[in-house]
């Protein structure tokens, strides 16, 4: 039985009430190997023909509708809840909530929450099902909880990109529940605040604070390393919640005036394979996802700076006001 809850009836009677000949399904990395068994599923329960997205994807700001127009009547996109984008295709969002139980973390959690009152709560889509019962057994144990809410995110919910949930949230520590480094890191440098991380599937809980530390002290070494460069490229990317054409060009012009040389590259995927033709480019900046500079920076050998990270480079920000890039995607500025 797969950890998360698939949804199949649902998505089995979208299909039927529009008819649907042909269905696209998209998994992030962590669900495609479900993919085989449900499209096995749908093509026996229905008329449909199913077709996999094989590319990568890591969010709602990357669904393939514009790849897959035309050739489908539907998408299912699992994993993710929908960004206020304009989507192509008719899509039907699956959030893949997980099947786990957390009480045992829940009882672990208050040893590291010991010398805290008030208590900001945030997770992923995947374990938002997990709030209610969360909020209540802290308050049982005598927290004040706190959720935040934004007009890109649910209540009480990240992105890697997106922390709106948690500005000026009024909390003494956040509790982030899920799993791996992604989302608490960037909770910790978005907000300065003690965070939490409880893994439900490790039935782990750690302090981010040392990682983060470290990463900082990368994120100062790119930031030195570019102070150096001369010629920049500056990454665009095709996908419709990452495109920042706009913010692109604005770096460009900034970059200009500050007599160097900036060249704006479209991809789909930023990859250190498609950065290798630009031997002459000493350093870029990303406009697509604000993560890969902090997240993929050890797979480049030139800095990838953050658009924020630039500014540090130029002395128009300080190093003590680093800010993470964030994707306002309500506001979706091209
Ligand atoms: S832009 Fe990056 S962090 Fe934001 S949703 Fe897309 S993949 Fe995730």
């Amino acid at each position: 039985m797969s950890m998360y809850n698939l949804d199949l009836d649902k998505v089995i009677r979208k299909i039927t009430s529009m008819d649907a000949q042909t269905v696209g399904l998209q998994f992030p990395e962590g669900l495609k190997m479900q993919a085989i068994k449900i499209a096995r599923q749908i093509e026996e329960e229905t008329d449909a023909t199913v077709v996999i997205s094989g590319d990568p994807c890591f969010g709602a700001c990357d669904v393939s509708d514009y790849k897959m127009k035309g050739s489908v009547d539907l998408i299912v996109h699992y994993g993710h809840t929908p960004l206020p984008l304009k989507y192509e295709v008719p899509t039907l969002f699956i959030e893949a909530y997980s099947n786990i139980d957390i009480k045992k973390d829940l009882e672990k959690s208050i040893e590291y929450l010991k010398d805290y009152y008030r208590i900001g709560l945030v997770t992923t889509t995947q374990h938002l099902h997990l709030l209610n019962e969360t909020k209540d057994y802290l308050e049982d144990n005598g927290k004040e909880v706190v959720l935040g809410s934004s007009p890109s995110t649910r209540k009480g919910q990240v992105l890697g990109c997106n922390f709106s949930s948690i500005k000026n949230l009024d909390a003494e520590v956040i509790l982030f529940i899920g799993t791996g480094n992604f989302h608490p890191l960037g909770i910790k440098l978005f907000s300065n605040t003690p965070v939490i991380a409880l893994d439900p599937y490790n039935s782990e809980i750690r302090s981010m604070d040392e990682f983060a530390d470290r990463i900082l002290r990368i994120r100062f070494a790119r930031i030195t390393k570019a102070r150096g460069a001369k010629k920049w490229g500056i990454l665009v990317s095709t996908k419709e919640g990452q495109y920042r054409m706009t913010l692109a060009k604005e770096i460009k012009k900034i970059l200009e005036d500050s007599k160097m040389e900036a060249y704006i590259i479209l991809v789909d995927n930023v990859s250190p394979d498609v950065l290798l033709p630009y031997l002459e480019l000493d350093a870029f900046v990303v406009s697509a996802c604000p993560r890969i500079a902090i997240d993929d920076s050890q797979m480049y050998k030139k800095p990838l700076l953050t658009p924020q990270e630039l500014e540090i480079v130029l002395n128009k920000r300080k190093w003590e006001n680093y800010q993470l890039d964030e994707i306002l995607f309500h506001e979706h500025y091209k």
